[in-house]
């Protein structure tokens, strides 16, 4: 069984600063276009790499 892999799993994606990991139920948020998030020292709204 590889659950703890699937729960954990990470999506890239990048801000001014440079990578960041989101979760993917934050991941699926973007996606559905439910929500956007940004980056707490440049503002600038996450995007998918
Ligand atoms: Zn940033």
């Amino acid at each position: 069984m590889d659950v703890g892999k699937v729960a954990g799993r990470q999506f890239p994606y990048q801000c001014l600063c440079g990578p960041v990991s989101l979760t993917i139920r934050r991941h699926n948020k973007i996606k559905r276009g439910l929500q956007q998030y940004s980056c707490r020292r440049c503002q600038t709204v996450l995007t998918a790499i």
